[in-house]
């Protein structure tokens, strides 16, 4: 793949809709020079958000040894010791929280996309988010919050975590013919060598 045409799949969750941040949101994206090259506005079914989640084999294990090593940096005694158990808890809360409401569907297109907007979008856990990340700036939730009530962390946004990942879930929000092939101007100042025709 060219390296210009890395694309990442970001959701804006339904926490972010309901907290009036698409704008702010896709104003920090557009901002770095990435293309926005798709974007729906949905309520996404269970199925949908299923293939999603579970389109990458090993999430369910990765995202139950996360919770499980928070648990155990913390010096309290996981309640599942499974990591794929922990991870289908999550799952199910995770679902729960992404149908309830519209979310904002999108792909954007360039160099890094993926690392880009991850850098961007900020840690997992908003509590522990860097200041200056949207999940920092915007949202205050923890993993201690959401467990006392037994539902998933409200980070405001999914962001692809590789390039691979990203194909894989771009194919499940959008059709082909939905993502646009274009050129932006400010992609000549961005990516190419020369930069004559800006002198008068
Ligand atoms: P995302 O994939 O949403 O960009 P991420 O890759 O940092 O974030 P994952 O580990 O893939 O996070 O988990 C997916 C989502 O599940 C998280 O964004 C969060 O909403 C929720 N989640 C993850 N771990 C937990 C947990 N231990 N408890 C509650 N919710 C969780
Ligand atoms: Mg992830």
């Amino acid at each position: 793949m060219i390296q210009q045409r890395e694309r990442s799949l970001v959701l804006i969750k339904p926490d972010g809709v309901q907290r009036s941040l698409v704008g702010e949101i896709i104003k920090r994206y557009e901002k770095t020079g990435l293309k926005l090259v798709a974007l729906k506005f949905v309520i996404p079914d269970e199925e949908t958000v299923k293939k999603h989640y579970l389109s990458d084999k090993g999430w369910l294990e990765s995202v139950g040894k996360k919770a499980i090593s928070a648990y155990e940096k913390k010096g309290i005694e996981p309640p599942i010791k499974d990591p794929i158990e922990c991870g289908q808890a999550v799952l199910n809360v995770l679902l729960k929280y992404i149908i309830s409401g519209p979310v904002v569907a999108m792909v954007w297109e360039g160099s890094e996309a993926v690392g880009v907007i991850r850098k961007i979008t900020g840690g997992t856990e908003p509590l522990t988010s860097d200041v200056g990340t949207i999940r920092g700036d915007f949202t205050i939730d923890s993993y201690k919050l959401a467990d006392v009530d037994g539902r998933a962390v409200r980070n405001l946004i999914h962001a692809s975590g590789s390039s691979v990942e990203a194909e894989k879930e771009i194919k499940i929000w959008f059709e082909d013919e939905e993502v646009i092939k274009y050129r932006l101007v400010q992609e000549s100042i961005l990516y190419d060598v020369n930069l004559d025709g800006i002198k008068e």
